[in-house]
């Protein structure tokens, strides 16, 4: 569902996810009036690593994959981030990915610096075993670079537990003893946490509830739609629709699905795991998903992938509150024509913070190896999306902000204050 890059219309530049992010960074900087030498240091990733690497295929043959691992910044502690894997990875895709990553921690508030990892492959189309061999040599590639104490990988798009336990025996491997908190996002009983594979859905959940709140309406009176039914997606939808909202639209990449009475997001779930897609589902009539983003709803929660509200499509959105799901789903330009149309926007930064803060459980439990039930992780993470909502719109009230350059300000703000109490080593 990207807008084409080919379409000559949409400006290259409105499509550069590091360009979105530096413009956001730029304005919230401005607004903190922030010290011109710190601004110079946030402006940049600390560390972007490059790595060819060659891997046996099923069939003898060798391919050789490209891998990035960037660390955007450090300095509130080790980097944490995803690792994405995609035939359309690019370095300027994973330097803005790292960057969300130190601006998300910090809106939360959790003891990370930012980092992303991504591998251009079309994992469609390779077998487990491929997958396997690819992971371990690229996790061979940056060993170096990661570890507990200097940068924790995690799930993003089409990885998962699986890709997390290769990462984290390799690791272990290559240290001689096992290292469960390398990575965050294993299996439960490898030293994952309860919790962590819905946490993005259920801090959307939470955050959808602050705001509906905010904005004095009811959930049994709130209509989503989602984009994306992977991992977030589906988390979210089934969250909302078990807090009682109607989720009356699915948009996926292959198709999407809409029923003004609501969609049975479980059964869904279930159909979607047994056929491997959403299509020719009989509990809703088909849609084109393009058009499902434009119709009316009360919450449109974009849970897939970067670029999809831009400048082409913004004034359509109906929508009154845009929620975030993924990292990057809206440009800058589309920002503008949002706030103009009085869209209550609650950004990626703050929106699905809710992995990245229970991977910081999972984090913690590996290191002190006491493991807590799923609802003492889910009230902890609660707490944290709440108090965290709460503080972007107290800056955005304050500073006469919208909710996204608020997020930015709260975390430069934190970011910078670290940076400038470390001080600069020479
Ligand atoms: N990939 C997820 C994100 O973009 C999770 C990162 C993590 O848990 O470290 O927030």
């Amino acid at each position: 569902m990207q807008i084409a890059t080919d379409d000559v219309s949409v400006d290259q530049k409105e499509l550069n996810p590091w360009e979105a992010q530096a413009v956001r960074f730029d304005l919230a900087a401005k607004k903190l009036n922030l010290d011109t030498g710190i601004w110079k240091v946030l402006r940049q990733p600390a560390r972007e690593i490059i790595v060819h690497f060659p891997v046996t295929m099923d069939d003898g043959s060798i391919e050789v994959f490209t891998g990035y691992r960037v660390q955007h910044n450090v300095a509130r502690g080790p980097a944490k981030g995803g690792l994405r894997y995609a035939p359309d990875v690019s370095l300027d895709e994973v330097r803005a990915l790292a960057s969300w990553m130190t601006w998300k921690c910090a809106v939360v508030n959790i003891p990370f610096g930012g980092a992303k990892g991504g591998v251009i492959c079309d994992p469609k189309k390779m077998s487990q075993t491929e997958l396997e061999r690819m992971t371990r040599r690229y996790t061979a590639e940056i060993i170096e670079f990661i570890g507990p104490e200097k940068d924790v990988p995690a799930p993003d798009m089409n990885t998962n537990e699986q890709t997390m336990a290769w990462i984290m025996d390799t690791y272990s491997m290559h240290m001689r003893q096992t290292v469960t908190s390398v990575v965050t996002g294993k299996p439960v009983n490898i030293g994952g946490s309860r919790g962590r594979t819905a946490a993005t859905g259920h801090g959307i959940a939470v955050v959808c509830d602050e705001a509906i709140a905010h904005l004095g309406m009811k959930p049994a009176e709130t209509t989503v739609i989602v984009q994306g039914f992977g991992n977030v997606g589906s988390n979210a939808a089934k969250q909302l629709h078990a807090r009682g909202y109607k989720v009356v639209g699915i948009a996926e990449w292959d198709g999407g699905l809409y029923n003004a009475a609501g969609i049975d997001i479980a059964a869904l779930a279930e159909h979607k795991a047994k056929t491997g897609s959403v299509r020719n589902f009989s509990g809703a009539e088909e849609a084109v998903s393009e058009e499902l983003l434009m119709r009316e709803c009360d919450v449109l929660v974009p849970a897939a992938t970067e670029n999809v509200i831009t400048s082409q499509n913004a004034a359509g959105v109906k929508a009154k509150i845009l929620l975030e799901g993924a990292n990057g789903p809206t440009t800058p330009r589309a920002d503008e024509i949002l706030e103009k149309n009085g869209v209550f926007v609650i950004p990626d930064i703050l929106a699905n913070a809710g992995g990245v803060t229970t991977s910081y459980f999972e984090w913690v439990q590996d290191r002190m190896g006491y493991f807590w039930t799923e609802a003492e992780v889910n009230e902890r993470l609660d707490r944290i999306m709440t108090e965290s909502f709460r503080e972007v719109l107290r800056y955005a009230k304050e500073h006469g902000v919208n909710n996204r350059i608020a997020a930015y300000m709260l975390a430069v703000d934190r970011v910078a204050y670290t940076t400038k109490q470390r001080g600069i080593y020479a």
